[in-house]
């Protein structure tokens, strides 16, 4: 097996600051963390922060973290929480320690009662609504919230008691006092703490207030001791409030909060940790958002979160794209702080390039019509050997049975051919491959239709034999029709036919733009080795594309194939380009 994750030519600007880390001898070893918050299924951008973050740690000797941001009890579900955990693994990374911003529920806490003890952070009694009119706008500062002058003794015991659960959601908030008049809107008395009285997977009812995002994500790295926090680029304002956070806390340098992390029964790691930003992964012809993968899942516009045409981790997988094709994407695709659109075809490219060198060939007819060789014996049956791989002799060969009847494909015949049409037409010669040289003699018609061709094979042309050189324009696939074995082929495409389906600007909504030509079933016939593979084993079907055997619905006496990509770039045709 060839691994199609090639080295990178240069450093990215991520690899470098870790690369420049370690030489100076600023950080010993290295930790990452990869945190998703467990409300959804991963998808191919996320795959991308998975690459990150799991990667540099291999590279350079250092560990990360899988941590479950799960401080949204309302939003968040247990089947999310094992489906990322499934991808994550399947991507080929193993994450160190397994952790949940939950775990770190009562250090947050201790952590708040610090602020208040320093005069950094109040409780606050104005609703969400005046919270939005104090805060300002981007061009007026914000005024300060009559509460933010409370005793430190008073913001400990209304704390205290938001934490009791003495109060109603919503009627208070702890915030940070920082700085109203920032130009940083996030700087601007930024919420800590929330009421929500909801039971959360992990600690039940222990909680009735929860810890904000910035908060909860800037001490739970602090906690686990990560030296380099990789995300992508929309938390670049959100920075300068991740380090205050991490500053004023100082985790490392207060052993009041250590020791909570020890009565947790959490080993102590702490460190400060930098964050730092890069672009997202965006690729047209699909969406990325939540709130429309969600939709399409819940209207049924699709067939659930692994619909092959999804591009969600588990679509992706049960589409048949390996992890090295994603692993190769990323790499690809490359880290920077620029933000790109990646044309899809980068994607299928891919998996075509890792599934060229490594994927068996074999022969399937996907849109069959019978081609009877009537110069042979009724009963004539043979066994062709075919090597399995074009250019590689390691993957072995097998045995194809062949007889006098063969499927081939409707579209290798045409009784009216168009102009530089290479293949069968009426008294025209094709190559069957590994056969030999065949004629059609008679085209048998129901009416209009086409049902069947008779034809004659030249026994010169076979393998050996003196004419078996013998040059000719095209040379077609088939299937025994008495080996073949029937198969559902699921032919998948894209599943939008307009490239950025999420734009709205013209009236249009994403679901206006879904291909109704991404699947089409057909019944096929594949030779009995496709037939009995494993489910998820991948296969170049000859001259159609790479093919999978389907992850649920694939059985040896009922085999069903996705199409995972065309062997080459149809889209590019339509599009004008080359
Ligand atoms: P979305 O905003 O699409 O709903 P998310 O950011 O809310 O996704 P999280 O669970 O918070 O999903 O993401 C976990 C990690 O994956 C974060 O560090 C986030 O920055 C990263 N990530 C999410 N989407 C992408 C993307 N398109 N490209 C690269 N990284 C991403
Ligand atoms: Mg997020």
């Amino acid at each position: 097996m060839t691994d199609a994750t090639e080295k990178p030519a240069g450093r990215d600007f991520i690899r470098q600051i870790i690369h420049d880390d370690l030489q100076s001898g600023k950080h010993k070893s290295i930790r990452t963390r990869f945190p998703p918050e467990p409300n959804g299924y991963l998808h191919i951008g996320h795959a991308k922060a998975i690459c990150l973050d799991f990667g540099v740690a291999e590279e350079f000797g250092g560990l990360c973290n899988l941590r479950f941001d799960d401080t949204n009890p309302a939003k968040e579900d247990p089947e999310y929480v094992a489906a990322i955990k499934d991808d994550v693994q399947w991507l080929g990374f193993d994450w160190a320690e397994l952790r949940h911003s939950s775990d770190y529920f009562e250090v947050f806490y201790r952590a708040a009662l610090k602020l208040i003890e320093q005069g950094d952070a109040y409780v606050c009694d104005l609703t969400a609504e005046q919270v939005r009119e104090y805060r300002g706008t981007l061009t007026e500062p914000g005024r300060n919230s009559p509460f933010r002058e409370r005793s430190v003794e008073e913001n400990r015991d209304l704390f205290q008691r938001m934490r009791a659960g003495e109060f109603a959601d919503g009627a208070r908030t702890l915030r940070a006092k920082i700085d109203m008049a920032s130009g940083n809107i996030n700087l601007r008395d930024p919420a800590l703490y929330r009421i929500k009285k909801v039971a959360h997977q992990n600690t039940g009812d222990a909680w009735p207030i929860y810890p904000m995002y910035d908060y909860a994500h800037s001490l739970s790295d602090a906690i686990e001791g990560i030296t380099h926090s990789l995300c992508t680029l929309e938390f670049e304002d959100h920075r300068p409030l991740y380090d205050w956070c991490v500053d004023r806390v100082d985790l490392a340098g207060n052993p009041e909060l250590l020791q909570s992390l020890l009565d947790a029964g959490l080993p102590n790691q702490a460190a400060k940790p930098r964050q730092i930003e890069f672009s997202r992964l965006n690729l047209n012809y699909t969406v990325m958002s939540k709130r429309r993968l969600v939709a399409l899942v819940h209207e049924k516009l699709v067939n659930g979160w692994d619909d092959p045409r999804m591009p969600t981790l588990q679509g992706l997988r049960r589409r048949g794209y390996t992890p090295e094709s994603l692993r190769l994407l990323v790499q690809r695709v490359g880290i920077s702080k620029q933000n790109s659109l990646i044309d899809f075809s980068v994607l299928e490219g891919c998996v075509r390039d890792d599934l060229d060198a490594r994927a068996e060939r074999r022969m399937a007819v996907v849109n069959p019509i019978k081609l009877t060789l009537t110069n042979l014996p009724e009963d004539h049956e043979e066994t062709i050997r075919f090597p399995n791989h074009p250019k590689n002799a390691d993957a072995g060969e097998r045995n194809v049975p062949f007889s006098r009847e063969v499927w081939i494909e409707r579209d290798d015949f045409e009784e009216v051919p168009p102009k530089g049409f290479r293949r069968l037409i009426p008294g025209g010669e094709v190559r069957l491959r590994g056969i030999g040289i065949v004629r059609c003699d008679e085209v048998v018609k129901d009416g209009d239709a086409v049902i069947e061709l008779r034809g004659s094979l030249d026994p010169a042309t076979r393998p050996g034999q003196p004419d078996a050189d013998r040059k000719i324009k095209g040379t077609i696939h088939w299937v025994s029709a008495k080996h073949g074995v029937a198969a559902e082929v699921r032919q998948y495409d894209r599943l939008f036919s307009v490239p950025d389906p999420s734009d709205d600007s013209d009236g249009s909504d994403f679901r206006d733009h879904i291909n109704p030509d991404s699947i089409q079933r057909v019944d096929a016939y594949v030779e009995p080795s496709a037939a009995d593979v494993d489910a998820e084993t991948r296969l170049q079907f000859e001259r159609l594309g790479y093919f999978v055997a389907d992850r649920r619905d694939h059985g040896a006496r009922r085999p069903v194939f996705n199409r995972i990509v065309t062997l080459r770039d149809t889209w590019a045709k339509l599009s004008g380009k080359s």
